[in-house]
């Protein structure tokens, strides 16, 4: 049997990149999963198609996770299929790259409200159902860029270095329930996201890495699994770097 069988995943921005290699391996461990996303309709269908050819159970469901009411919506969705959520992974992200100087308050707020704000509303509408259960995992995906910095992303940064308080704030208020809370903080990650970065930039951050190469979503997905599965229930408020050795 898998480790996961049966349970019932919510994975946010579900539909590309690192999320989409979460939404695909959470569900061969045996979740049912709700593939969440933003505007790509068919990237969606196409991930629950590939979950359905695999066996498996998946529904998309489009919402933006930086307003309040459709975060609330997405969860009630997968509440009205599944019955039950027990795994929410935060990971929608957006960047707006730019000097400070030059960042405008809307790439401020558009990524805050996406990257942090999204979580703690999707956080807020699952807690009840965790709660009553006495049992959940809830996963965030943070960044190297919130532990370290990285000049030209001061709104990325401080996102990302939000949700590790998040994190670890919520972990504490939910361990005495049994549910866990932990962050996965990417390095660089071969996805749309490092490729809107350009050769030049991609070439210079590898040469940074350790291991000497970019990540695959399938790196940080087996994270994420692991963090979901029984084998990490006595870790909470823990964020795990993957990244090649970029940030030690
Ligand atoms: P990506 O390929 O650009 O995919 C982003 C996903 O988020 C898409 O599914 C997108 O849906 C969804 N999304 C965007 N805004 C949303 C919103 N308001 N509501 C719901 N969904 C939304 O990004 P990625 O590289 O896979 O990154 C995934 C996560 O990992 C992000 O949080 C990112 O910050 C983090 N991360 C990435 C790297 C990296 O190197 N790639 C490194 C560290 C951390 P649509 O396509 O429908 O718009």
């Amino acid at each position: 049997m898998s480790t996961l069988e049966g349970q019932v995943a919510v994975v946010t921005g579900g539909s590309r990149g690192i999320g989409r290699a979460i939404a695909l391996a959470l569900a061969s461990e045996g979740c049912r999963v709700v593939v969440n996303y933003h505007s790509n309709a068919t990237a969606a269908d196409e991930i629950v198609e590939e979950i359905e050819t695999m066996g498996g159970e998946a529904l998309a469901v489009q919402a933006d996770v930086s307003i309040a009411e459709q975060a609330r919506l997405l969860i009630d969705r997968a509440l009205e299929a599944y019955g039950t959520v027990d795994i929410l992974v935060n990971n929608a992200g957006i960047t707006r790259d730019g000097l400070l100087m030059r960042m405008s308050e809307a790439d401020w707020d558009a990524v805050l409200d996406t990257n942090l704000k999204g979580a703690y509303l999707c956080i807020k509408a699952v807690q009840r159902t965790m709660l009553r259960k006495r049992a959940g995992r809830i996963i965030q995906i943070s960044s190297v860029s919130g532990l370290r910095g990285n000049a030209g992303q001061a709104n990325y940064a401080a996102a990302k270095a939000g949700l590790v308080g998040l994190t670890k704030a919520v972990a504490r208020e939910l361990a005495s329930r049994n549910i866990t809370v932990n962050a996965v903080a990417p390095g660089f990650v071969d996805t749309e996201m490092t490729q809107a970065l350009g050769l030049d930039l991609v070439t210079q951050a590898t040469a940074q890495i350790p291991l000497q190469r970019l990540g695959a979503p399938e790196d940080v997905a087996a994270a994420v699994v692991f963090l979901a599965s029984p084998q990490a229930a006595y870790i909470t408020g823990h964020v795990l770097c993957v990244d090649g050795g970029l940030a030690m």
